[in-house]
């Protein structure tokens, strides 16, 4: 038996359980529900915060998991990543008050960034020569420059419909996500083989979506 960590409810929760429905595994996912077992394939889920999921399966609660890169970049653990999965895809972006001039980089010299994401955005900025000061706030990020709290953002986007009705437009991309599968680096045999014919049938469906997105362009 292998055993899953997914997200709960969120913005991985639904394509996460539309993959492995494809891949025809059975398993109940009611919202209430916070484990369950296949009962055609030798996995036990978890629903849980995706935060918490990285640091699961680097300890080996859970095995394998499916979680945003842009968290497992930003609290580096201790995991493989095993496959890509094409969903969830996103960007880690600097935005900065409509009306202000953008000058590049060197805007954010001395300024200070609100962020949920300090470390990846200390990363870029320090990569590109800026000294810049993050503040770090777990949600609501982009109201914070409004309210004083900091000069800029450091946030995910994927329309970008959020930064423009607080008033923001985004400048610089920081960092790409999407969504990944990891794996603890020390599986036994049979949990081993397991996971192999998971990515197989991963395989399999991905295969499928390409020729059947090819057909249709
Ligand atoms: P939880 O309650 O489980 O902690 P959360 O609020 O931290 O959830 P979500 O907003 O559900 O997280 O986002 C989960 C992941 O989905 C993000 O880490 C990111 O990888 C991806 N994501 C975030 N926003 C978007 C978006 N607008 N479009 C696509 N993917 C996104
Ligand atoms: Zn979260």
């Amino acid at each position: 038996m292998l055993r899953i960590a997914i997200q709960k409810s969120g913005r991985l929760s639904d394509d996460s359980i539309k993959l492995f429905k494809e891949c025809g595994i059975k398993f109940e996912s009611g919202s209430s529900k916070l484990r369950s077992v296949s009962s055609n394939f030798p996995l036990e889920f978890l629903f849980l915060r995706d935060d918490d999921i990285p640091g699961y399966v680097e300890d080996g609660v859970a095995d394998i998991g499916v979680i945003g890169l842009n968290v497992l970049e930003e609290n580096k653990k201790k995991v493989d990543i095993v496959k890509e999965l094409g969903f969830s895809k996103c960007r880690l972006s600097l935005a900065i008050p409509r009306n202000e001039n953008y000058t590049g980089l060197n805007y954010f010299e001395g300024k200070n960034i609100a962020t949920s994401y300090p470390n990846l955005t200390n990363q870029f900025l320090s990569a590109n020569g800026v000294k810049s000061q993050t503040h770090e706030i777990s949600g609501s990020v982009e109201i914070a420059p409004s309210i004083g709290l900091a000069d800029a953002i450091c946030d995910i986007v994927s329309t970008g419909g959020t930064l423009l009705s607080n008033g923001l437009k985004e400048v610089a991309e920081v960092f790409k996500s999407q969504a990944v599968m990891i794996s603890n680096s020390s599986l036994n045999s049979e949990k081993k083989a397991i996971l192999d014919k998971l990515l197989f049938r991963i395989d399999s469906v991905q295969k499928a979506q390409d020729r059947k997105s090819t057909r249709l362009n």
